[in-house]
């Protein structure tokens, strides 16, 4: 049989969701992935359609779905204070399927985007935030500044075909007309592709930058004060300097950034910066977002509760505080007691505190593969994975959305099938109030 051929097939492994792959595969598996980096060719070929692996599990033994969708809605129906948490590897479709089965339950949601961009949401509310689309990057930007970043490792296509190397309608000699500086606590591999590179003292990121916006509006500064973060007062006259010619220039900034001392006081000052530069010349802000739709899941969860993650449903409508409703710290509160995991894993991310609760309490997962964590679960199911063998919707870090096409045939329901699967099997179980 020939391979099936599937062109401009997006791979959603990074938030760069790259939609110019070309996917071969036969009934089974990806052959061959052109165009993909070696994170994308890893995701897609490691995920065949794995046809043995049984659909759900309860208790580590394999059992029918409907058996587990029942055993599922048992687990989260009993519990006061269910948590929803992962969906930054689903599509927005299983996103808004998540989003009713946690208002229909009472209970608290969050996604991946608490553990890396929570501050840049939060800064965004503060002061708003100055962006544009990735391919305005790859025509226009001639002054791109990665803070807290290292691209080469977390998003290997991003300098080739967005930000640096591309030939684009102004800057028509790509890597030649494009000045990249990289601002980080240490010297990553990205820092070779750059043109200047600014270490800085680890947790000196909010005193470099109001720094900057200071020298940005011919303001003094103190020079003890600042080489006290690991830079020179000269660098950052030279960056001002540098920024503020720009014809347009962007920051991309990573979690080193936003999980490190400062958070969303960092963003915030990254933001308002951006927005002084526009007074002298046109500059945005863009996050490097790292899971392949954690920025569909903010917007479904927008869209739906009016805040982008960390959101409780048991007071019956939807409200948002993190620190107080995001995941680790439901977990780490010991407030939350069943949890249902969609394609996440806790376990290496989450603190220890937020691990033990979890590991004391029923939980639920699904997830493309079995994992021990899937065997220690009250209830495991096996899903589809988007863009190979499911389809639907994400959003690239810029807030474009594109469509995930499978390449392979589906052996498994998708995360959507069984988020609602286990919906529907909590309204055939739960009495509705009488409303006399
Ligand atoms: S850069 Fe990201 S989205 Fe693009 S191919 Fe690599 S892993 Fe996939």
């Amino acid at each position: 049989m020939d391979p099936v051929v599937v062109k401009n097939a997006t791979c959603t492994y990074c938030g760069c969701l790259c939609d110019d792959i070309e996917l071969h595969a036969n009934h089974n598996r990806i052959l061959k992935a052109k165009r993909a980096c070696g994170l994308g060719r890893a995701w897609f070929f490691n995920h065949p359609a794995e046809e043995g692996l049984p659909s759900a599990l309860i208790d580590g033994r394999p059992a029918p779905v409907e058996t587990a969708l029942e055993a599922a809605a048992a687990v989260l129906n009993d519990a006061d204070m269910p948590l929803i948490y992962g969906l930054g590897n689903s599509t927005c479709e299983s996103q808004r399927a998540a989003m009713a089965l946690a208002e229909s339950i009472g209970g608290v949601i969050d996604s991946h985007t608490s553990l890396t961009h929570g501050p840049s949401k939060i800064a965004g509310q503060l002061l708003g935030k100055l962006m544009c689309t990735l391919g305005e990057v790859k025509n226009r930007a001639d002054f791109i500044v990665y803070w807290g970043s290292n691209p080469v490792e977390s998003h290997p296509r991003h300098f080739t075909k967005f930000a640096l190397r591309p030939k684009g309608k102004f800057v028509r000699r790509g890597r030649k007309d494009r000045t990249m500086v990289l601002v980080d606590v240490r010297e990553t591999p990205s820092a070779r592709a750059s043109d200047q590179f600014l270490q800085i003292r680890s947790g000196a990121d909010l005193e470099v930058l109001t720094t900057l916006r200071a020298l940005v509006n011919d303001r003094a500064v103190d020079r003890s004060l600042v080489e006290a973060t690991g830079v020179t007062v000269d660098q950052l006259v030279r960056l001002a300097g540098q920024m503020k010619h720009a014809r347009f220039g962007v920051f991309f900034f990573g979690s080193g950034l936003t999980m490190t001392r400062g958070k969303h006081a960092n963003v915030a000052a990254l933001l308002a910066l951006t927005a002084d530069l526009n007074a002298f010349t046109k500059f945005s802000a863009i996050p490097m977002r790292d899971y392949g739709n954690e920025v569909g899941a903010d917007a479904v969860m927008n869209s739906v509760a009016g805040f982008p993650f960390g959101v409780d449903f048991s007071r019956g409508y939807a409200r948002s505080n993190p620190g107080e409703f995001t995941a680790v710290d439901v977990l780490a509160r010991e407030e939350a007691d069943a949890a249902l995991i969609v394609a996440a894993d806790p376990w290496t991310t989450m603190p220890q505190a937020a691990i033990d609760r979890l590991d004391r309490i029923p939980y639920i997962v699904i997830d493309r593969k079995i994992t021990p964590a899937s065997l220690a679960a009250r209830v495991h199911f096996t899903t589809s994975a988007p863009g190979i063998s499911s389809a639907g919707t994400a959003y690239r870090m810029d807030r474009i959305p594109f469509p995930v096409r499978p390449a392979l045939r589906p052996r498994h329901d998708s995360d959507e099938d069984i988020l609602r699967g286990i919906h529907d099997a909590l309204e055939r179980t739960t009495p509705k109030p009488c409303t006399l």
